[in-house]
């Protein structure tokens, strides 16, 4: 399968695959560095009972990319540990995170830079870099360590201007376009936000519960509220609940899903009827899916591109930027790089994820 090639290793990597076990715990932990061409690998610390290392290895990859689309100084790099923090004790999960820490010490800011994912946080990144010994060590700690926390929305808002330049191409006014979003997480809410605040009406958000649909546009303070009481966006008031799966379905202009990996597949992928599609989340559909629907004329924005303003972020901490320069180089950055993908792709009928790694690909060339 396509994405199960990387432990075989090819041109572009994997540099270094370092693995450790923690005998206390029982627990497994990966980095693997990808491809250090263009800078020091980064890549967040993801802690999910089942991580794997190939999973690591796909996800660092997937950084390769993602960091040389973007134009930014990074390698690529990604970190697993396989631990269920629900499980353990605050103490416990952070004595994981500092155990890893210490275990990175001889890769860290040469050759690893971390950075929060599944189920971390600006927590454990403080906790990181204090075992590390160099606040460089790690980006997405607390701003009272000079950080930008992924919990200012830099990811959405990345995405949401993805799928305003998606728009533009299309030809379609994204003032009132139909917008459906998958997952109202730290993702799917900054989308929700930023995508509102550019006046397209969402009519269509789920979580774990279920989605809600009104046809002439949700609230996003209202949906934000309905969360808080009710644990759900399903708790909002006067709009039609569905099935989460629905979401996929509805007739809308443009869909992001922004939420759990293979969401559009094999089952519903006849079924889809947006003309565009955002990819928030990472691996939303696997790439045989993607040009089956791009042969049907939908314009899909690959996760490597859209989804960057998270590391976009990083490089803005790393430079010691603050929040505001921070929100510009995204903007910047994923505009031009979302142009650039459209474009080729378009001029050089190809499917839009094989463009980018090719544009990718030529950065990444070694001296
Ligand atoms: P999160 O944990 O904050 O939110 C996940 C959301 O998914 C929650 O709203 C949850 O309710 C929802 N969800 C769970 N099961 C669902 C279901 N069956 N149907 C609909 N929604 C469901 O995660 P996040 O940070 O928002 O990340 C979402 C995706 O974006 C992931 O693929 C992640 O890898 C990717 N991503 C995140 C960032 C970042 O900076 N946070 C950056 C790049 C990519």
């Amino acid at each position: 399968m396509e994405n199960d090639i990387l432990l075989k290793g090819d041109s572009l990597g994997p540099e270094y695959i370092f693995k450790t076990l923690n005998h206390k715990y029982g627990t497994w932990a990966y980095l693997v560095i990808d491809n250090l061409t263009l800078g020091p690998g980064k890549g967040g610390i993801r802690m999910t009972p089942n991580v794997t290392e190939n999973e690591v290895a796909r996800l660092a990859r997937a950084m390769t990319y993602k960091n040389a689309l973007a134009d930014i100084p990074f390698g690529g790099a990604k970190s697993g540990i396989a631990f269920d923090p629900k499980n353990h004790t605050p103490a416990e999960k952070q004595e994981i995170i500092q155990w890893f820490a210490y275990q990175l010490k001889p890769f860290l800011i040469k050759h690893y830079i971390a950075g929060p994912d599944v189920n971390t946080t600006e927590i454990e990144m403080a906790q990181f870099v204090a075992v590390a010994g160099n606040q460089k060590a790690a980006t997405g700690k607390p701003k009272s360590l000079g950080g930008l926390p992924h919990e200012l929305g830099s990811t959405g808002y990345g995405i949401a201007e993805a799928a305003k330049i998606a728009a533009k191409f299309f030809g379609l006014n994204i003032k009132s376009a139909a917008v459906a979003i998958e997952g109202f997480g730290n993702v799917g809410t900054f989308v929700f936000k930023f995508l509102s605040e550019a006046d397209a009406k969402i009519v269509s958000v789920s979580d774990s519960s279920g989605a809600i649909y009104d046809s002439n546009g949700l609230n996003y303070e209202e949906v934000v509220a309905a969360k808080k009481s009710g644990g759900s966006v399903t708790a909002y008031k006067n709009a039609q609940k569905l099935i989460g799966q629905k979401i996929f379905e509805l007739d809308v202009d443009i869909l992001i899903p922004a939420a759990l990996p293979d969401v559009i597949n094999e089952n519903n992928v006849n079924d889809i009827k947006t003309k565009i599609i955002v990819e928030g989340a990472n691996i939303p559909m696997r790439e045989h899916i993607e040009r089956q629907l791009e042969d049907r004329g939908i314009l899909v924005v690959p996760d490597i591109v859209a989804n960057a303003g998270g590391v976009i972020s990083s490089y803005a901490e790393h430079c010691g930027y603050g929040e505001k320069e921070m929100f510009k180089l995204i903007n910047e950055k994923i505009s031009t790089s979302v142009q650039k993908v459209l474009e080729k792709a378009g001029k050089e009928n190809k499917y839009s994820r094989e463009t980018a790694k090719e544009i990718a690909a030529l950065k990444l060339l070694k001296p």
